[in-house]
C-alpha cells in the first residue's frame, strides 16, 4: 500500500499537471513552472504564492521525437516543445492536434488536459497538460 505521504505527494502533483499551476513571487513579479519555495530570480528573499497559469502561450521552441521512450512509441512522430505561457514561465510539453510539419517557433499554443502515457502491465493511466494549437 502507497503511504500516505505518498499519496500526497502524488495529488499534489496531480493538481500541478491538471490545473497548470506554478508559482508567482510577488517581490520581483517572476512567474515559474513547476512550484518552488524559492525564487529562481531573487532567491530567500521572495514571498511566493500558488499561481493557476492562462494555459495560453508560444512555442519557444522544439523538437520532433521520431525514436520514443518506452511507452511512448505508438505515438511517434510527436512534437516535445519548451512553450512560453504569457506570464513569462516557461514549460516543457508535448504538443498535440497537429502533424510535427505543422510545428512552428512562435506558434500560439494553449494547454489541454490528456492521457500521458499508459503504464504496460499495471494498467495505470497518467494525465496531464499538453499543448495543441489556439485556433
Ligand atoms: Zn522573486
Amino acid at each position: 500500500m502507497p503511504t500516505e505521504k505518498a499519496v500526497a505527494h502524488h495529488w499534489r502533483r496531480f493538481s500541478e499537471r491538471y490545473g497548470l499551476i506554478g508559482s508567482r513571487c510577488t517581490s520581483c513579479k517572476h512567474y515559474f513552472y513547476p512550484t518552488s519555495i524559492i525564487c529562481p530570480k531573487c532567491r530567500r528573499k521572495g514571498k511566493i504564492e500558488e499561481f493557476k497559469f492562462s494555459g495560453k502561450g508560444n512555442i519557444f521552441s522544439y523538437t520532433t521525437i521520431r525514436i520514443a521512450p518506452e511507452g511512448f512509441e505508438k505515438y511517434t512522430p510527436y512534437v516535445v516543445a519548451i512553450v512560453e505561457l504569457e506570464e513569462g514561465a516557461m514549460v516543457v510539453s508535448q504538443v498535440v492536434d497537429c502533424s510535427p510539419d505543422d510545428v512552428s517557433i512562435g506558434m500560439p499554443v494553449e494547454s489541454t488536459f490528456r492521457k500521458i502515457r499508459e503504464e504496460g502491465k499495471s494498467g495505470l493511466i497518467l494525465y496531464g497538460f499538453k499543448f495543441r494549437p489556439l485556433k
